[in-house]
């Protein structure tokens, strides 16, 4: 068959061309299936291809936060600063794309609408927006988990005349800020990337912060010719001893306790980590940052000291001050001159919490204390995260049931990969497994390395089905529920779960017992044959992938 041809029945469905997507083909590729990847945006990339806001930059490093799969492309591709911007990122996908002849298996500029599940064939009818039907034995759904961008219901956007720019929306052509007074909404990852770049050519930047976030210094520099030669002579070492830490992240694996040490010892672990420049690296400096509130408010007070150190204005400094929730449970952030952005006479700080924000107006943004104006608004307000991509989409699994309604309480499913009673159907990444408290290239290569294997093994012995048993996935669900309660993550209204979106379920969404065990328990979960789950067969079957 012609890799251009749409047979009747194919064997999968990928829905994303982003990094879980592109290598999802890749793999299913590389055992002959005939795979369709269709992806709502004009190229591939997924969130490099949407989140092009100035300053648009990967916290993780590039030479941790990229593919391990292939030794050739790990070797010739150079990377050229420690933290790739987003114009890298995408470059290097696009290559990837390019080198692996990846692009003919894509359609582009296509949403996927539904999924319906036919329990009499096995299979998988996907309809897309342009009113196309695919039909699959398996479908992946490889969406992001923060892809489905959160416009605030804001009272008065429809009446503001000038543009209102969504950070994970920017976009393709050139923004220019030059002479202009802008409005930022948000003070997450992407407000506080994108807020120095702004200002570095706006005339005037307000800043509208609700929530003060904890941020360290990225302390990006390029790589030089000698780094990255000496990591790429390790590179399968580093990748394997990546995949067996919690996160993913090269950073130093504490074994002692903050309140274990002297306090001189303390305020040397932290200052390393804060002049490391590493995501997480304040909480990683001991090991109960995340399960000791006495530990954890001695750490928050030495960022909080540094933000008042580098801020000159004290009411400024104190507003900028995180306050109420753990350091570490709502997402950590990473900049480059954040704080010292807000030294600039150009800038100023609007804490929502002394003057929220009433609405938008004509000419710009009206808080209970004041209307400032400004010629564009950027909207750096997050995304629906983890679940919205996939509750985007209407699936209906065995008997019509609906995912929204199976989920309407909060995900559900088994290991993260397969929800029982939608069989077939495969979440790279998916909720209740580690995915963002991880990076996600190792956690998209494991993922998109089991459901391979699963579809192989299933190929292999003449079986067309796999669902999560109802016992399994509720003893997971529950399982990833007690890792988080004995943390201080539930203490934050984090988008971790859900606090971001109104009426969204508050359900911690990430597996937090770290990369390496949960690889574990997933190739332990196959090797005894699919524990938790029920694999099955039609009486006249004829598997090929
Ligand atoms: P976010 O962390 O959810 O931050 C959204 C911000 O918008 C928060 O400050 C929030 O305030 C504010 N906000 C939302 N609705 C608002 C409203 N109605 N009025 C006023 N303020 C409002 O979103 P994000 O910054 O896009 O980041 C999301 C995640 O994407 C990150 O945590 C990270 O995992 C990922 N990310 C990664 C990178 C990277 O690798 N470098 C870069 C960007 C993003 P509240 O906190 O009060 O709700």
């Amino acid at each position: 068959m012609s890799d251009t041809e749409h047979p009747a029945v194919i064997d999968a469905v990928v829905v994303g061309a982003g990094l879980a997507g592109l290598y999802q083909l890749y793999r299913l590729r590389e055992r002959g299936a005939r795979v369709r990847v269709l992806e709502a945006g004009d190229d591939v990339g997924g969130t490099w291809y949407w989140n092009r806001y100035p300053g648009a930059r990967c916290d993780i490093e590039s030479m941790a936060y990229s593919y391990s799969f292939s030794s050739e492309l790990e070797q010739e591709w150079e990377w050229s600063e420690r933290y790739a911007g987003q114009p890298e990122l995408l470059r290097y996908i696009r290559h990837v794309a390019d080198r692996f002849g990846l692009r003919r298996h894509i359609t582009f500029g296509t949403s996927v609408t539904r999924a319906v599940y036919d329990s009499r064939t096995h299979t998988w009818t996907v309809t897309t927006d342009g009113g196309e039907e695919v039909t699959a034995r398996f479908v992946v759904m490889a969406t992001g988990c923060l892809s489905r961008a959160s416009v605030p219901d804001l009272p008065g956007l429809d009446d503001y005349r000038g543009p209102v720019l969504h950070t994970g929306r920017w976009p393709h052509e050139e923004v220019d800020f030059t002479g202009r007074r802008v409005a930022v909404i948000g003070t997450g990852s992407s407000g506080i990337q994108a807020i120095p770049v702004i200002a570095g050519q706006a005339a005037e930047v307000t800043v509208f912060q609700r929530t003060p976030n904890f941020s360290f210094p990225a302390r990006n520099r390029p790589i030089g010719r000698r780094e990255s030669a000496e990591r790429k002579a390790n590179y399968a070492e580093f990748r394997a001893w990546l995949r067996a830490t919690p996160v993913g992240i090269p950073r130093p694996l504490p074994e002692r306790g903050a309140l274990e040490v002297t306090a001189r010892e303390r305020e040397a672990a932290y200052q390393s980590a804060w002049d490391a420049g590493v995501l997480g690296g304040i909480q990683a400096s001991f090991n109960d940052t995340l399960t000791n509130r006495q530990a954890n408010d001695l750490a928050a007070e030495f960022v909080r000291a540094k933000i008042r150190q580098i801020v000159d204005d004290p009411e400024t400094a104190a507003a900028l001050c995180p306050t109420g929730f753990p350091l570490g449970t709502k997402r950590p952030c990473l900049d480059t001159d954040y704080y010292a952005t807000f030294n600039l006479p150009h800038v100023r700080l609007v804490d929502l919490r002394r003057s929220p924000l009433v609405s938008l107006t004509e000419r710009g943004v009206r808080t209970t204390g004041a209307e400032y104006e400004a010629d564009a608004v950027v909207l750096a307000t997050g995304f629906d995260a983890m679940t919205g991509a996939l509750r985007a989409v209407d699936i209906r699994g065995r008997d019509g049931a609906a995912l929204n309604e199976v989920w309407a309480a909060g995900p559900r499913n088994h290991l993260g990969l397969l929800t029982a009673g939608f069989p077939n159907l495969f979440t790279v990444t998916g909720p209740l497994s580690p995915s963002v408290l991880s990076n996600m290239l190792i956690s998209i290569e494991q993922h998109v390395d089991w459901i391979t294997d699963c579809i192989g093994h299933l190929g292999d012995h003449g079986l067309t089905e796999i669902d999560a048993t109802v016992e399994a996935q509720d003893a997971w669900v529950r399982h990833v529920a007690e890792l988080a309660a004995g943390t201080l993550y539930p203490e934050a209204a984090s988008w971790y779960q859900g606090a971001n979106i109104p009426g969204k379920p508050r359900v911690f969404m990430p597996y937090l017992g770290g990369v390496g065990a949960y690889r574990e328990e997933c190739d332990a979960v196959a090797a005894a044959g699919y524990r938790g789950f029920t694999l099955s067969r039609l009486p006249d079957a004829h598997p090929t992938a």
